[in-house]
């Protein structure tokens, strides 16, 4: 078959400058607003006519910042699985896939001219829109569905703060109209580390999220706390 080409018809602009602690999934972290912004000859009103009255879209994009892997992968090892079980690749959400192509359900939250305000995000900075979709409830949530790989939302963990991160967090306000606080513990509750990782209480970790770096340690497990919030000197590309 022909090779098809793709062009982005829009760019999300993101909290996640780096993939360590961007949600696994969408809507896990609804404090992670993102604008989507539509690239010529897309960005015209007529494009976006009719999206008004509509909750949430589907984002298809393209994975642009994944290794490539030097042969076909048919079997991969999802972290939701502790990384020590494979499941074929069109059993899972990985990004390593044939065309590096993944989808996001997101809430739209405005419009404002040639951008879309949107929630929920798990998608890199930077990461090029191939195309947009509205959700439509009455095909797109089915009743009695099941995926024994991934049969529920993943358990969050206990995120507690030190008082000096609390009140470097108070001071940063928003971005997006979201509280960086809750981005932050929305992302860290989803727990960033990889789940084979059984950390000292001494290891640091740390991720920027906007313009803002953000360390934390394990204290005991299944627990973090936020050591530290600062400006992060200039955004990571
Ligand atoms: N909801 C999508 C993505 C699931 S995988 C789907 O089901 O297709 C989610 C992971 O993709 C995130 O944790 C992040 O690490 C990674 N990711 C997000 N945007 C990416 C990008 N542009 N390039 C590479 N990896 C990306």
């Amino acid at each position: 078959m022909t090779p098809t080409q793709l062009t982005p018809v829009a760019i999300a602009h993101t909290p996640f400058a780096e993939k360590f602690a961007i949600p696994r999934q969408p809507m896990l972290a609804p404090a992670a607003t993102a604008i989507i912004e539509l690239l010529p000859p897309y960005d015209q009103p007529e494009a976006l006519d009719g999206l008004q009255g509509i909750s949430h879209i589907w984002l298809l994009f393209q994975f642009h910042q994944v290794a490539q892997d030097t042969a076909p992968r048919l079997k991969v090892r999802p972290p939701r699985l502790g990384g020590n079980r494979s499941v074929g690749v069109f059993a899972s959400r990985s990004t390593h896939r044939p065309n590096g192509i993944g989808q996001s359900v997101v809430k739209l939250e405005r419009i404002e001219g040639h951008r879309l305000w949107v929630s929920g995000v798990d998608l890199l900075d930077g990461t090029p829109i191939i195309d947009i979709k509205p959700y439509v409830p009455y095909s797109d949530s089915i009743a009695g569905a099941y995926n024994d790989i991934a049969p529920h939302a993943p358990d969050s963990i206990r995120v507690e703060w030190s008082d000096e991160a609390l009140s470097q967090a108070g001071k940063e306000e928003l971005r997006l109209q979201q509280p960086v606080k809750a981005l932050i513990e929305q992302c860290l509750a989803q727990d960033p580390k990889p789940a084979y990782q059984n950390p000292a209480p001494e290891r640091r970790y740390g991720v920027q999220l906007w313009d803002i770096n953000v360390t934390w340690h394990y204290p005991e497990a299944e627990t973090i706390r936020v050591l530290s919030v600062s400006p992060a000197d200039k955004r990571a590309e």
